[in-house]
């Protein structure tokens, strides 16, 4: 099936229209026409190859909404026309002990991921939802429960999960006290889904700019990091902090705010951490964690989740030729709280005048 994208051809290059196949439906594939695409922080790192292991062309692209529009012979689960989701995973071994518990994000043998990928099968590498049409296996679709707005919905796939997946982990519940580090798109998913499950939330931020927003968003406080008073009143206060700051920084300020058994997960890729103190963590058998997006069971838990309790990223809807644009915003922390590209902006003949 001939598609229209975006993509980039090398790491300086901006993203631009890029026409390609999508494969022909293997028996359990379903086919989505794209009605729209969030724009994850990954996206740009992919684009711009900081990781180093970006292969070009890349398309980017994985908080999916769509609709399906063919499926293949064996498929059971969809139908044309159903509203279905995709994410950061299209596929895995299915085989492994990680697989068989629902987290194929840790397949033993190798998660296949949305984008920049190679298939299983084909060994083609993989492109993402910045584009028309997507095929991918039924295991690996996600369902849109009834109710949710579907532009709203995109960001869920990846800044959802991600929040939500350490939340479950630690079960966080009604009385629970978690904290936020980083108010952007993974951030303030966080908040909403922690207000959701019941728990206490306190936004953490290096200033006061933020207090307006996060009492908007229905935190119960802001709690101001260079406030060393503030900070010291706020010691053992907390059962999670999830830290969602995408670049270096010291962790050793929030240590301590853990009360016993308290952790502290990191969902954003840092690379390497200022040197944590293990004062902190031995007195208070307190943990420094990590945790990487969730697994397709855990996604759809989310999914019905958020529609349950009416919970919705903050959107800033954009045509796909402002995608260039947005990345630039995105770079700047410019953006409540996430870009979603309206799809039906992306022309079929662009690719044609490229
Ligand atoms: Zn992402
Ligand atoms: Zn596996």
């Amino acid at each position: 099936m001939k598609t229209i994208g975006y993509a980039t051809q090398s790491a300086g290059a901006p993203l631009a229209p890029f026409t390609f196949e999508r494969r022909p439906l293997r028996p359990n594939d379903v086919a989505m026409e794209i009605l729209y695409c969030g724009v994850c922080h990954s996206d740009l790192h992919t684009a711009r190859n900081d990781w180093g292991w970006t292969l070009y062309p890349a398309v980017p692209g994985h908080e999916i909404v769509g609709r399906v529009t063919e499926v293949g012979s064996a498929v059971s689960r969809y139908k044309v026309g159903d509203a279905v989701a995709v994410g950061c995973l299209v596929d895995s071994c299915q085989e492994c002990d990680h697989c068989h518990h629902g987290e194929e994000q840790f397949c033993s043998n190798g998660r296949t991921d949305t984008y920049n990928s190679p298939d299983r099968i084909s060994g083609e590498i993989t492109y993402g939802g910045y584009s028309k049409h997507l095929v991918v296996r039924e295991e690996f679709v996600l369902r849109v429960p009834e109710g949710l707005d579907l532009a709203k919905t995109a960001p869920l796939l990846c800044a959802g999960i991600t929040t939500y997946s350490p939340l479950r982990t630690w079960n966080v519940g009604p009385g629970s006290r978690v904290g936020v580090i980083g108010l952007g798109g993974l951030g303030h998913m966080a908040v909403k889904l922690a207000i959701g499950l019941g728990a206490e939330v306190t936004i953490m931020s290096r200033t006061k700019d933020k207090a307006a927003d996060a009492l908007a968003l229905g935190a119960d406080r802001l709690l101001v990091s260079t406030d060393e008073e503030a900070m010291t009143k706020a010691q053992s206060g907390f059962d999670l902090i999830i830290d969602t700051v995408p670049v270096k920084h010291d962790l050793n300020p929030y240590l301590p705010l853990l009360d016993v058994d308290g952790t502290l997960v990191l969902v954003g890729q840092v690379g390497p951490l200022a040197e944590p103190n293990t004062v902190p963590l031995i007195l208070g058998r307190r943990r420094i964690a990590g945790s990487l997006i969730g697994g397709i069971r855990e996604t759809q838990e989310m999914l019905d989740f958020c529609a349950r309790k009416n919970i919705l990223p903050e959107c800033e809807m954009i045509r796909m030729d402002q995608i260039n644009e947005a990345f630039e915003r995105l770079e700047h922390a410019d953006v409540r709280y996430r870009f979603v590209i309206d799809m039906a902006s992306l022309d079929p003949a662009a690719g044609a005048r490229a």
